[in-house]
């Protein structure tokens, strides 16, 4: 009988399941659904078991394990949710154990980050180096550590919060109450927030950008900045360069601290372009000691980088 293994991305704002063959690559099918405008964890819950339910229904096979990917802090140990940014309800979740009651499997359960850098490793830009670090540069910015395969989550699973790095100490203050962390300085977030100041303080600039956003501030998004970069629009430019020169010094204390063989690199945000990449590389280049290798490559499941993650975390419970 076919041995199956099933993926489940909880993604904030949607939910994805996949389902693959025992070791495949590739997926047989999958399913997703944007979560509701007021959904709650209950909600979410009752979308993903239903998705799973009509996958499991479609191939007919032996289901070994599940793994999942959450958008938020998880306790690893137990497979509890701490909460979700986005949905409520998720507070102290025992997500594990109602899983495994639903499925009778077992469920391994982690952080997106985690589960990302897991994904890239195992099925993607990793290329199962001995120890690599993921970095995802989109509305927040996340990483985690795959150290001889498994992923590192460190005493208290918060290992790898690149995001919450201070690289300026007298920078602009975080959501998480700190000065200068990276997240404040390099994130989507951080772009779309320091162009708009930008333009309500300096009236000549940002000619494209106004023009792309029909001069309404409120419709910047750090999309809109890349693309503006893209057309010639200086402070677009500007600003993505001073979030890539950030980027690397964060990279650069990450190189030398752990000397890492690889660094995986994705999110929306370094979608920039060449000329953001290049300055990440050339801060990096700054900030790191000769000798240290660096191995910075893009990220290549992109989206699918969790889904696959929660893929790989299931397929490591059936090697224990
Ligand atoms: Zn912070």
């Amino acid at each position: 009988m076919t041995s199956l293994i099933l993926g489940i991305d909880f993604g904030g704002s949607k939910n994805t399941v996949g389902l693959v063959k025992n070791d495949s690559k590739r997926l047989l099918d999958n399913r997703r659904q944007k979560s509701a405008p007021n959904a709650s964890a209950q909600s979410d819950l009752d979308s993903v078991l239903e998705m799973s339910r009509e996958l499991l229904a479609l191939y007919p096979g032996r289901l070994r394990a599940v793994g999942v990917s959450f958008g938020g802090p998880v306790d690893y140990q137990n497979g509890t949710v701490k909460l979700s940014y986005h949905v409520s309800g998720w507070e102290e979740y025992p997500l594990k154990d109602q899983l495994q009651k639903e499925f009778g499997v077992p469920v391994s359960v982690d952080n997106d980050a985690n589960a990302g850098a897991l994904g890239e490793w195992y099925f993607g830009a990793g290329g199962k180096c001995s120890s690599l670090f993921y970095i995802t540069v989109s509305t927040g910015i996340g990483g985690g550590w795959v150290l001889n395969g498994s992923p590192y989550r460190g005493a208290n699973s918060l290992a790898g919060e690149i995001g919450h790095m201070v690289v300026a100490p007298t920078g602009p203050i975080c959501v998480c109450g700190k000065r200068g962390c990276l997240e404040a300085l390099a994130s989507g977030t951080a772009i779309s927030y320091h162009a708009v100041a930008r333009m309500k303080t300096e009236s000549g600039t940002g000619t494209t950008l106004r023009h792309l956003c029909d001069n309404n501030l409120e419709f910047i998004t750090s999309e809109l900045v890349s693309y503006a970069a893209k057309e010639g629009d200086e402070l677009a430019k500007e600003l993505l360069l001073d979030a890539a020169r950030f980027l690397g010094i964060g990279i650069a204390q990450v190189l030398l601290l752990m000397n890492p063989e690889r660094i995986v690199l994705g999110g929306g945000v370094t979608k920039a372009g060449k000329f953001y990449w290049d300055e990440v590389y050339r801060s990096i280049l700054e900030h790191v000691l000769p000798g240290i290798s660096i191995d910075v490559v893009q990220a290549q499941l992109i989206d699918e980088a969790p889904l696959w993650g929660a893929i790989a975390l299931a397929n490591q419970l059936l090697l224990k």
